[in-house]
């Protein structure tokens, strides 16, 4: 079996997937509330069982995950887990594909807890804590900011001193890249075209949201940047401010800049600008309510993306380009979003077909008419199967 693991920063979602060729899903689950009260749900056979148990930390939280995995009759002993997969927020530069871990892996994951310290602890005690449990189980780590190693250094440099790049390493490094990884070469193989060649502005739109432009199959440039906060308004972030704003709130509010990063991370967004909610589902109805800060949150959110759409498309060669592609939460589900950005868009003629839009599907559909100069698709995004695919090629090639 494999199992895939995804650490936040208080929690732990897993999928153990069987090795025979269908890949199926056998349960999946999530151990939450960690460092605080600790609740772990697994899912297993259309059943729900729930526990609720102190979890101090994420030795503890696999800990517990295994053990119930074991008393729930889903495995009968550990060593039926032959690869354990784990999604890792940071690589920094010098990760640029998916690893098998080893000490070396790890201490670079450890390097790169100054630059996420909210994610890749978490990450980093979980990968221990199966060393542990199961010893000689193969690991292999699939990183959100690999797949923007592609990015030249005009993308990824800020116009700072040179220093703050050489000495203390900021620079653009981009997120959500299984999913962009996913996407290209899911849309390589349903439509049968070499990756290496595609060229599409994907829109990741979650609660985290970021656009990726691609460019013959590599990430040319994307939205997030030193930390996840940079780029598009998002559900509860600000996404790009005058960072002169930090200073002048800190003084303003007599508080300091670790409360108004929290701010800018915490309660900004859709979620700052509506007053209502950070979820997209919320603030459509508030907005078909008619109410105005949720109108407001609507259009601001909606304004940013069709910019950036722009800005990307303008990367590409024009007849090169393969489509724009929604994906994520709101990308794969809000029609009405996606509507909303593309009308939005004036510079190209871009057009969705309403019925399509509307239609429900699984893995992905055309959403544009026939009129649209580019074709425009939702696309819905499985970074557990990128993390898997990427175990399967690194175990061919061991
Ligand atoms: P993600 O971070 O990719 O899991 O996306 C989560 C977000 O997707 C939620 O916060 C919602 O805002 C959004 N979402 C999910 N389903 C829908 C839907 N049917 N319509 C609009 N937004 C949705």
């Amino acid at each position: 079996m494999y199992m895939i693991i995804n650490s936040g920063s208080s929690s732990i979602k897993f999928k153990l997937f069987s090795t025979d060729k269908d890949e199926k899903i056998i349960t999946e689950g999530i151990a939450e509330r960690i460092g605080i009260d600790g609740r772990l749900v697994i899912n297993y056979q259309n059943e729900e069982h729930k526990f609720e148990d102190k979890m101090n930390d994420h030795n503890i939280a696999v800990e517990m995950i295994l053990k119930k995995l074991l008393s729930l009759k889903i495995i009968e002993n550990y060593n039926q887990i032959e690869t354990v997969g784990s999604r890792v927020v940071h690589g920094g530069e010098q990760i640029k594909e998916s690893v098998v871990i080893t000490p070396e892996t790890k201490e670079i994951i450890k390097k790169c807890i100054k630059l996420a310290p909210l994610h890749n602890p978490g990450a980093l005690v979980a990968i221990e804590a199966f060393e542990k449990i199961i010893p000689n189980v193969l690991q292999v780590a699939a990183f959100d900011t690999s797949f923007h190693q592609s990015l030249a250094p005009e993308q990824y440099l800020y116009p700072v001193p040179n220093s703050w790049y050489d000495k203390y390493e900021v620079r653009k490094y981009g997120f959500h890249g299984i999913s962009y990884k996913y996407i290209c070469e899911h849309f390589g193989k349903v439509f049968k075209k070499d990756v290496k060649k595609l060229n599409l502005v994907i829109c990741h739109l979650g609660n985290g949201s970021s656009v990726c432009c691609v460019k013959n199959g590599v990430s040319f440039d994307t939205t997030m940047g030193f930390t996840p906060l940079a780029g598009l308004m998002m559900g509860t972030r600000s996404g790009d401010i005058d960072s002169s704003v930090i200073e002048y709130m800190v003084k303003e509010t007599n508080s300091d800049v670790f409360k108004i990063t929290q701010i800018l991370n915490k309660e900004s967004g859709l979620l700052g600008v509506s007053e209502v909610s950070s979820d997209m589902r919320d603030i459509t109805a508030a907005a078909s309510q008619n109410n105005s800060k949720a109108q407001k949150a609507f259009e601001m959110y909606t304004q940013r993306v069709a910019q950036t759409i722009v800005q990307y498309l303008n990367n590409l060669d024009r007849e090169k380009i393969d489509g724009i592609v929604f994906t994520a939460g709101i990308g794969e589900n809000s029609n009405i979003v996606r509507q909303a950005i593309i009308d939005k868009i004036n510079i190209v003629n871009l057009e969705i077909d309403n019925k399509k839009n509307l239609e429900k599907y699984d893995d992905f559909k055309e959403i544009s008419s026939t009129k649209s100069e580019i074709k425009i698709y939702a696309f819905r995004t499985n970074e557990e199967q990128m993390i898997l695919n990427d175990i399967k090629k690194l175990k061919k090639n061991k």
